[in-house]
């Protein structure tokens, strides 16, 4: 099996070459046609399974395939044209299509940080970090950039979204990155508030360590028809 049979499309099959993987690993094998599928996933695997891809590469298969509308004006830009008109700006809400949620700001930058290696020959795909301890006026500018992809720690997340920097109505797919360690951290109503905010009709997926438990009655909750993968 390799990358190209996996359904995914050339510049991403390009992307995983150059970073030298030749062939999947097995939950990327599973996961990564049911997930070019608009199915929802429950997967039990650890950290160095190739977890990050299995999620990753059918999102930005699928942010690469959409029809690219023509180029529009960042919301920066159009605030930018606004002031010169001297018109009064209003906040544009950024308008994420995938988000991921992630325990901890470390595991949050290594799949912003794989994000970019997997879709660097994909055209205006940007992924940017939300993490607990980064300054406001840094983050402020990052959502500005109306990101397709956000990855995020709960606990910031939910500040943005109360104060209306996030508008989750474009919302195509959730990801939830261990999410057994996320609830162990306290995180559940968190998550609750984030999920309830998104579309009924999103993809999600869910990774963890374990399904059993509280964890996976969460997984269950929030996902529809789920494919199960134990690896
Ligand atoms: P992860 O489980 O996502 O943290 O990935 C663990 C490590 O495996 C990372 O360093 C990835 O770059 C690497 N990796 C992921 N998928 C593959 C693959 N198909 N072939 C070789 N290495 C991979």
């Amino acid at each position: 099996m390799n990358f190209e049979a996996l359904g995914l499309h050339p510049s991403i099959v390009k992307a995983v070459t150059d970073a030298g993987y030749t062939q999947p690993t097995p939950v990327q094998e599973q996961a990564v046609p049911a997930g070019i599928g608009g199915r929802d996933l429950l997967v039990s695997s650890q950290t160095g399974s190739g977890k990050t891809a299995a999620f990753m590469l059918p999102a930005l298969h699928k942010l690469a395939s959409a029809e690219q509308a023509p180029m529009g004006r960042t919301p920066a830009q159009e605030a930018q044209s606004a002031r010169s008109r001297g018109e009064r700006v209003r906040f544009r809400p950024a308008q994420p299509k995938m988000l991921v949620l992630t325990p901890t700001r470390e595991l949050a930058l290594q799949v912003t940080t794989a994000t970019e290696k997997y879709g660097a020959h994909i055209r205006r795909v940007r992924a940017v970090s939300i993490l607990g301890g980064m300054p406001y006026p840094k983050q402020m500018q990052l959502l500005a950039k109306n990101p397709e992809i956000l990855v995020a720690t709960p606990g910031r997340l939910i500040d943005h979204m109360e104060s209306g920097k996030i508008d989750f109505s474009q919302l195509e797919m959730l990801v939830l990155d261990e999410a057994d360690r996320m609830l162990d951290m306290g995180f559940i109503e968190d998550i609750e508030k984030i999920v309830a905010a998104t579309p009924e009709s999103r993809q999600t997926m869910l990774f963890s360590a374990t399904l059993d438990g509280v964890v996976g009655n969460m997984a269950r909750r929030i996902t529809k028809d789920p494919l199960v993968i134990q690896i």
